[in-house]
């Protein structure tokens, strides 16, 4: 991430100060006044739709964990040329599908396939549901293009997520940043901590983000206008892939088996604690404490799974997507990338 890129984050997150009712109000009227613009969009939405019916929502879950359907599905790239040859790409969502954000903000597009070693996604980063501004910066679409490892390897050293910046993408197109904010107004504090993260965990800067993944919203089930009032998952069914990190490896849901056999499904824990006020600096806030307890995952939010790969896991406290890399980040498109100032510490 560039210096011009954390500049502008900082003077958007100054514009987006919780304090300044003002422009939210401000904003929420320009969203209002909108609204007769939003027939024309959805037109486009539903054209897509025939392409996407065919796709079979039941096969979806099982396609995230399952290696040998490489060929079985190819509807999850569902309006280009791209060809879906790999399980991560048969585990994004179809969101042309969806709803989208309504309003007369662009509906989202999403595509992926494997090439060679990598797997690589082309996003407009525009949420699937309906978006609920939170701070002044209107939704806007930014084209995206991140290519990752296919066949990702743990590296001989973890290394730091942005400060700033794109960690990974999720299974609906969006990108997702560590657990902080920037310098202003509440320097590095926790947005999910302060409350400034939608029913998904997502707010726009200079696109739209999420700050944590809510299985909810990024199923096949979840491609509705407001997937945060579906009920919450089964914890006695095995999460799915909700996302990637730009090393390569999945983020799955929070629960999972522990053992190759699935002889029971737990809940995968973060092992950082608390230790001071979130609110800014969030990563001084916390501690990563080592533990023995196979459901607690490590410093990066991961773990080796039953099956002897390793991955991340989607956790309801700090840091909940990634603490670290465990692979090794490639760079990402435009509003990504895997340079610029760590936060592990
Ligand atoms: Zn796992």
């Amino acid at each position: 991430m560039n210096r011009t890129l954390i500049a502008l984050l900082g003077l958007l997150m100054l514009t987006a100060c919780p304090d300044d009712d003002d422009d939210f109000a401000a904003n929420d009227d320009d969203v209002a006044d909108d609204d007769d613009a939003a027939t024309d969009d959805d037109d486009a939405a539903t054209d897509d739709d025939d392409v996407a019916s065919d796709d079979d929502d039941a096969t979806d879950d099982d396609d995230a964990t399952d290696d040998d359907d490489a060929t079985d599905d190819d509807d999850a790239t569902d309006d280009d040329d791209t060809t879906s040859d790999c399980w991560q790409a048969d585990a994004l969502l179809d969101v042309a599908s969806a709803p989208g954000p309504g309003g007369d903000n662009p509906d989202p597009e999403l595509s992926g396939a494997c090439s060679g070693d990598e797997f690589i996604v082309e996003s407009n980063q525009i949420p699937h549901y309906t978006f609920v501004p939170l701070t002044p910066n209107a939704l806007e679409a930014v084209d995206a293009t991140w290519t990752v490892d296919r066949t990702p390897e743990v590296a001989a050293e973890t290394s730091d997520i942005p400060l700033l910046g794109t960690a990974g993408f999720t299974v609906g197109g969006t990108p997702f940043f560590g657990p902080n904010e920037a310098e202003t107004p509440d320097p590095y504090g926790d947005p999910v901590y302060n409350g400034i993260t939608d029913g998904c965990n997502g707010h726009t800067a200079f696109a739209y983000d999420n700050h944590a993944l809510k299985q909810v919203c990024l199923t096949p089930a979840g491609l509705v206008a407001e997937p945060w009032t579906l009920d919450d998952p089964d914890p006695d069914v095995e999460s799915p892939v909700l996302g990637f990190a730009l090393d390569g490896f999945a983020v799955y849901g929070p629960y999972g088996c522990v053992d190759e056999g699935c002889s029971e499904i737990v809940e995968y824990v973060s092992g950082y604690v608390q230790i001071a006020d979130p609110s800014t600096y969030a990563w001084d806030a916390h501690e990563y404490q080592d533990s023995k307890d196979p459901e607690v995952l490590d410093e990066c939010n991961g773990h080796v799974g039953p099956n002897g790969d390793y991955h991340y896991h989607a956790t309801s406290t700090f840091p909940y997507i990634l603490g670290c890399y465990r692979g090794t980040a490639q760079g990402g498109g435009p509003g990504g990338g895997g340079g610029g100032p760590g936060g592990g510490g």
